[in-house]
């Protein structure tokens, strides 16, 4: 008798899922089935998690009903609490129907961060509990969002920051994939809530994905994106609630320079700020956003026109959620340089048109202007990169411009 010897080469796959993927105590027994599976399947698998729903949220407000100005190092020690309850359950999850699972917290698998609370850098990570771990068939859950410094303070690497954390593994793993699993089954050509007629990108390149995400397609954390670039590391998007295949991010190849325009995003989560009759001359640009990067505020946008009077204004957008923060400290930045005020607005949106087809194709800017133009948008700021053009408009013509864009560039049809 012959026996026939099967040799199981699984992958080794982290997976990382939402809050909305594991909101409530039913969800996370469903992620445990979909982790489930893909071992049954042979695979190695690490599951990154969030905090559960809009727990996170919940957090931040607890933290504001005691102060306007948290510290934070306690602010850390608060918001890891969240992703804590997650990894906890999902382990018992999973050991409930016969899977045996660890979960470890960001400090126990040695994610090691700056000193920077709440948007901490990643220096490195020493994964060898995980080796450990998956070595003896485990399956390995950790917490996402949340490191460590070299002195073993808590800090939480920001906003959305477990894609980070699901990258930044399947990076120090050398994983084959990191899923990210979402309530959205992957990337459009523009938000579906505002173009029912979207499309779904089968695949991205890492420098779409990352002008989308800063541009506010709120798909992956831009950060995640970055890294995913830098180590190569294939990043798939796809819904919890639904088998298919979702978006994959990736290198880029000839056949997506063919296509000019991959997609249309707009973020409402910014403000402009403009800093009024600025006098011109040298050092006064480094010392407005040296104060708001000593601040850790990211700006994103920058206008700046040429004076006429030895005047001039300053206009940029930053985070909504900076704004005030910004304003007091250019209020006194404005008085040191002799500027006339500070003068800022929320109701402003940034419609962008993406694609690295633009690298070698011309033309897009006009046309963009032109569509926006039809509709009797006003454009109250432009910049440009490589891959994107994007427009700050009034916040009230989100959706029209969106719309606009998607029909002119004929977004819906297969290219
Ligand atoms: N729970 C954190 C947040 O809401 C991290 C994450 O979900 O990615 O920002
Ligand atoms: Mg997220």
């Amino acid at each position: 008798r012959t026996s026939v010897r099967v040799m199981f080469t699984g992958l080794l796959i982290v997976q990382k899922y939402g809050g909305s993927s594991v909101a409530d105590p039913e969800k996370i027994k469903s992620v445990a089935r979909r982790v489930a599976e893909s071992a049954a399947q042979g695979h190695r698998v690490v599951v990154v998690v969030s905090a559960m729903g809009k727990t996170t949220d919940a957090l931040v407000a607890l933290a504001a009903a005691i102060t306007p100005t948290p510290d934070p190092r306690e602010m850390d020690m608060l918001l890891a609490t969240g992703e804590q309850v997650t990894i906890g359950l999902l382990a018992m999850a999973l050991q409930s129907i016969g899977y045996p699972a660890c979960s470890f917290t960001g400090p126990q698998v040695g994610l090691i961060t700056d000193e920077v609370h709440t948007k901490a850098r990643i220096r490195r990570i020493s994964a060898e509990r995980i080796g450990a771990a998956l070595a003896v068939g485990k399956i390995v859950v950790v917490a996402g969002f949340q490191g460590m410094t070299e002195t073993g303070e808590i800090t939480t690497l920001g906003r959305g920051g477990s894609d980070l954390t699901g990258v930044a593994l399947a990076a120090a793993l050398k994983a084959d994939v990191c899923e990210i699993f979402t309530d959205v089954d992957g990337v459009y050509t523009a938000d579906p809530n505002v173009v029912p007629e979207a499309r779904k990108l089968a695949r991205v390149s890492y420098d779409e994905m990352l002008e989308m995400a800063s541009l506010g397609a709120t798909v992956l954390q831009s950060r995640s994106v970055e890294f995913a670039k830098k180590y190569g590391v294939p990043v798939h998007v796809r819904s919890t609630f639904k088998p298919d295949p979702g978006t994959l991010v990736t290198r880029e190849d000839d056949s997506m320079e063919e296509v000019v325009v991959t997609g249309i995003t707009h973020d409402r989560g910014q403000a402009k700020v403009s800093i009024l009759r600025v006098p011109d001359r040298p050092g006064i640009a480094a010392q407005v956003f040296g104060a708001l990067g000593a601040q850790s505020i990211v700006v994103d946008m920058i206008v700046q026109n040429i004076s006429r009077d030895g005047f001039t204004d300053i206009s940029f957008t930053l985070p909504r959620a900076d704004r005030a923060r910004a304003e007091q400290v250019l209020a006194i930045v404005a008085k040191d340089i002799g500027a006339a005020g500070v003068a800022a607005d929320d109701r402003v949106a940034k419609i962008s048109v993406v694609g690295v087809g633009m690298r070698s194709h011309a033309g897009v800017a006009a046309q963009m202007f032109a569509i926006l133009s039809k509709d009797g948008i006003n454009i109250q700021m432009i910049s440009t990169s490589e891959i994107a053009v994007s427009c700050v408009i009034e916040d009230k013509y989100t959706e029209l411009a969106v719309r606009a864009l998607h029909d002119a560039f004929d977004l819906a049809k297969e290219p």
